[in-house]
């Protein structure tokens, strides 16, 4: 049976505007006019002013793109159209480098109370080739300039396989992550995608963006399990595959994600979940001003592959009915076999090898 909420409790807030792209970058986000920038504000206004809210929401996250590089007045302008607040949490995405106390103070007065780093590297040289421009001094002032204006939550991101890393670089990202002491890490392995620059060079055997140097995937393989040791002795458990929290700091939102639990998004290529029914926005920023590009119903998954296949993500795993156990008998007994998932107490979850070909898991749920 599909969740059945009486709650529109997630709100996603799209802002695809970046003041450069990141060189491994496949996100429909980057690089626009001040105003295509102005005509898209007024449009996610007019979108969240549209919209008929018959629940409370319970969290917000401000994604993109680069949401901290919208101006003063249209963040307050579009938060102030999303009911709730106080919300239990309100996430903001920024990018450090340019985080000034002026702005921390703003955020905060918006109702925002935890914002998100996209620090990805803590090492100079490795910043560099991915296009940008902080240093991990300037990080370390942000989180104390943040707290200061009394954000409570900070989650620093990281990428483990940027072009050039080594283990002695990641060991100096992740001591970082002890001196800034964020409450919640995500450490993403890097996978290249063809559609970025870094992945365009790759595929042309060039050099620049780092491209010959990039880390294989045993060796990316590698730096996440060092970060999933170190990250556990500072206290930060791994809560999701990519996701680390110390006690209480998971992330309220996107939690809901990996539960099923209903959001509605607005602005270019926002998802919406109601329980049943999932929607998307228009992923071109042009398609979305315009009206074109709305996808409609995407429940393509039967419920229950969904709950398998996001739920297996969470380190709490999932607990199978009789009937999902003889449904996934083959591909679990395969599984455990390889000791790629683990069970226990009626409940099924990837083992510590599993987190690492979790794609491969993940996907034989679908198509079983
Ligand atoms: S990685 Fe983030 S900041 Fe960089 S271009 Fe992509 S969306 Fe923008």
């Amino acid at each position: 049976m599909p969740v059945q909420s009486k709650r529109v409790a997630g709100v996603y807030i799209s802002y695809p505007f970046c003041a450069q792209k990141c060189t491994y970058c496949n996100f429909a986000s980057g690089v626009f006019p001040r105003e295509t920038e102005r005509r898209y504000v007024a449009a996610l206004r007019a979108e969240i002013a549209a919209h008929r809210w018959q629940w409370r929401p319970e969290t917000v996250y401000l994604g993109g793109g680069t949401p901290s590089n919208m101006a003063a007045e249209d963040l307050r302008a579009v938060l102030e159209a999303v009911p709730g607040r106080p919300w239990i949490e309100a996430t903001i995405e920024a990018a450090p480098g340019g985080i000034t106390r002026e702005q921390a103070r703003h955020w905060a007065a918006c109702g925002i109370n935890r914002v998100s780093l996209g620090v990805q590297s803590f090492v100079s040289s490795e910043i560099r080739l991915t296009g940008r421009k902080h240093t991990a001094e300037t990080v370390a002032r942000e989180v104390e300039l943040l707290r200061a204006s009394g954000i409570g939550a900070i989650n620093v991101d990281l990428i483990a396989g940027l072009a050039g890393q080594t283990e002695a670089t990641w060991r100096e990202s992740l001591d970082w992550i002890e001196r800034t002491n964020p409450e919640h890490v995500s450490v993403y392995m890097l996978e290249v995608d063809v559609d970025s620059r870094l992945g365009a060079e790759m595929l042309a055997g060039g050099a620049r963006y780092g491209a010959a140097e990039t880390p294989d995937d045993d060796r990316v393989a590698g730096f996440y399990e060092m970060a999933v040791e170190r990250l556990a002795e500072l206290g930060l458990k791994r809560y999701e595959i990519s996701n680390f929290a110390r006690a209480g700091f998971a992330s309220r939102h996107n939690l809901k994600y990996w539960k099923l639990e209903p959001y509605v998004g607005f602005g270019a290529d926002a998802h919406s979940f109601d329980g049943k029914m999932r929607n998307c926005n228009a992923e071109v920023v042009e398609d979305y001003l315009s009206g074109t590009g709305q996808v409609g119903d995407l429940s393509h998954l039967a419920y229950a592959d969904e709950r398998f296949f996001v739920g297996l993500r969470l380190t709490e795993g999932v607990r199978p009915d009789a009937a999902e156990w003889r449904r996934y008998e083959v591909p679990i007994r395969k599984f455990v076999d390889a000791g790629w998932l683990e069970t226990a107490d009626g409940v099924l979850r990837l083992s510590s090898l599993g987190v690492l070909v979790s794609n491969e898991v993940l996907a034989e749920f679908l198509t079983t």
